[in-house]
């Protein structure tokens, strides 16, 4: 159920924003933060119980425990 919501979260705020999907840049910064993160069992994220490649892919998607998250994407020049 977690898992559901948080990919519900995700997609809703992506229709908000336009954009599906993340650039690869960002994609690659969050991917250095999930890598060594204690809660990545080496696919899945144990917080929230998504994939974490696709979690990962949305550009809405956010962590749950805040170590990523798109309000961070928010402040880049693209959106001011
Ligand atoms: S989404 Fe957050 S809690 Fe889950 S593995 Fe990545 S950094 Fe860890």
């Amino acid at each position: 159920m977690k898992a559901v919501k948080s990919i519900f979260s995700a997609a809703s705020k992506t229709i908000k924003d336009a954009r599906l999907f993340a650039d690869k840049e960002e994609v690659l910064r969050r991917q250095k933060i999930c890598g060594p993160c204690p809660h990545n069992d080496g696919k899945k994220c144990t917080e929230c119980g998504c994939i974490i490649d696709v979690k990962l892919a949305f550009h809405g998607a956010s962590c749950n425990l805040h170590k990523w998250d798109v309000r961070e994407i928010l402040t880049n020049a693209d959106y001011l």
